[in-house]
């Protein structure tokens, strides 16, 4: 990725190196602008969601960060002594990975790898990184690659039916061919505006269904207070 077109790297090196708290700004078609504090990307263990918390609960062996931004998981579960990889596409997220103290980062995209790892973590609504749901299958035949015998990949992700709730709690789903959950956002930081990019939001049904066709296994480990979910993928 550009360093001139990386605003989420660019806010995390900032605050990183001087503290400045400017927030991310947040475009996306479907919303209202909105604001990311640039606190959340270096959240504390107490500060994480208690999906996140099961998450790293349950990651044990060659462990993989994926999209890791700040390195916030990856630091907690270096300090449990479990061999952790952090890997993200952004020169700054990764340089100030390495600053904080993460000892193996790769700057790679995520598509290209071909080392196995037993648990791969895609973590804030991480499962999103396939850009569309149809874009899945990516994600599986990656897997057949990456995922160790016995591995794991756990992911977060919501499903945001709920923006179709109307005022008597009624969720009409579009009827358009386009998957509800898949959005395109456009980060700003200062005067640094990133490219668009898809991101999806996939609920449960729809990555068990692909998993199934793959030949893999899904499971909710648990699920949250809107509509998100902790599940974990494993070959079958
Ligand atoms: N997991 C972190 C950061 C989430 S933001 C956290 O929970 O705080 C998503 C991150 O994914 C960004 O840092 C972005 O640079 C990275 N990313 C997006 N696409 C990627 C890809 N294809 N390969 C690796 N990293 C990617």
């Amino acid at each position: 990725m550009e360093r001139h077109k990386d605003p989420m790297g660019r806010a995390i090196s900032e605050y990183w190196r001087t503290g400045d708290t400017t927030p991310i700004r947040v475009f996306s078609p479907m919303f209202d602008e909105d604001i990311m504090p640039i606190e959340t990307l270096f959240r504390s263990y107490a500060g994480m969601p208690e999906l996140e918390q099961k998450a790293l609960k349950l990651a044990q062996g060659r462990t993989l960060d994926v999209g890791a931004g700040a390195g916030c998981h990856s630091l907690i579960l270096q300090e449990k002594g479990i061999d952790v990889t952090a890997i993200d596409i952004s020169p700054l997220s990764v340089e100030t990975m390495r600053e904080r103290g993460v000892m193996k980062v790769l700057q790679q995209d995520f598509f290209t790898l071909n080392t196995q790892f037993d648990t791969i973590l895609l973590l804030m609504n991480g499962i999103g990184i396939v850009g569309k749901a149809e874009n899945l299958h990516v994600l599986f035949h990656l897997l057949d690659n990456i995922l160790a015998p016995k591995g794991q990949l756990l992911f977060d992700s919501s499903d945001i039916c709920y923006i179709f709730e109307d005022e008597d709690g009624i969720i009409e789903l579009p009827n358009t061919k386009e998957y509800y959950g898949n959005l395109t956002y456009q980060l700003q930081y200062k005067e640094t505006f990133g490219d668009p990019f898809p991101w999806s939001y996939i609920d449960a049904e729809t990555v068990n269904e692909a998993a199934l066709t793959h030949g893999y296994h899904f499971d909710i480990l648990s699920e949250g207070p809107h509509y998100d979910y902790l599940a974990r993928i494993t070959k079958q």
